[in-house]
């Protein structure tokens, strides 16, 4: 009796069984075939992009929304694809170990990005990117263009935008590009990417929209929304709160579209 007792057990947990991992790079086909899209119909796809950040990682645009979706995957039970570590840097592109994709190759590369992975069976396509400018409107294309064409739900979510409630909850101020909320995000991901000993005031500047002045380059690569507010002050404790909050609003906003599109049942 207490043998088949564990063996029942044992069935219910194998009938349940967490996948060996979420991440696409490290599964193999075999078990891929076993999820996909049986158990697991979402993907989660980071993309960045290489561009100065102050005084953190030219790769913070990457760093962030990489270890987002690994932090997120379970929560929404979905599988993540690698990082796009290349994307369409703007202003900030002259700086030192930035540059940009152009528009077409991008534009080109990600849609096929996007498609393959629908093709591989995922009905939710999640973008989780990290990077701004001109790259969020090509992104929000692909996902119309791709979305109609393969009937499958494609969302893009910009953290930081999204998120900004979360700066002003965690911070009591507005952010910026490189600001404390983004420096925040990785110094709480890995903070030797974190250099506050290179901190000049003279490395940020504020601009309270992008419709009221342009410069190329911009003159500095920290990029502040309020005069006065959002310059990295390197709190440990902050920048954790800073990243379970984030966390916690994108999937929050994530697990409830995914619910709207289930209700409505739409493309399934
Ligand atoms: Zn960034």
């Amino acid at each position: 009796m207490k043998t088949l007792i564990i063996l029942l057990g044992a069935g219910v947990l194998w009938g349940q069984a967490k996948p060996s991992t979420r991440s696409l790079n490290a599964i193999n086909w075999m078990e891929f075939q076993e999820l996909v899209p049986e158990k697991i119909d979402t993907v989660l796809i980071p993309t960045g992009t290489m561009e100065a950040h102050g005084v953190i990682n030219n790769g913070a645009d990457n760093t962030a929304p990489e270890a987002m979706v690994k932090d997120l995957a379970e929560g929404l039970n979905a599988l993540y694809a690698p990082v796009l570590p290349y994307g369409m840097t703007g202003t900030l592109a002259p700086f030192a170990g930035s540059f940009s994709i152009k528009e077409k190759s991008y534009r080109l590369f990600l849609t096929d990005v996007v498609e393959g992975w629908a093709g591989q069976g995922f009905r939710n396509v999640i973008v989780i990117n990290g990077h701004g400018g001109p790259q969020t409107a090509v992104l929000n294309d692909i996902a119309q263009d791709v979305g109609q064409r393969l009937r499958v739900r494609v969302m893009v979510v910009n953290w930081w935008s999204t998120c900004s409630e979360a700066t002003l909850k965690v911070f009591g101020q507005d952010g910026g590009h490189a600001g404390w909320n983004e420096t925040a995000y990785v110094q709480a991901v890995d903070g030797t990417l974190v250099h506050p000993e290179r901190d000049d005031k003279d490395l940020a500047t504020t601009r309270q929209g992008a419709a009221t002045w342009f410069a190329y380059p911009f003159p500095s690569s920290v990029i502040l929304y309020q005069k006065g507010q959002g310059y990295p002050q390197y709190d440990a404790g902050k920048a954790a709160q800073y990243r379970a909050a984030v966390n916690a609003c994108v999937l929050d906003l994530v697990k409830d579209t995914i619910r709207k599109w289930d209700k409505a049942k739409i493309f399934r």
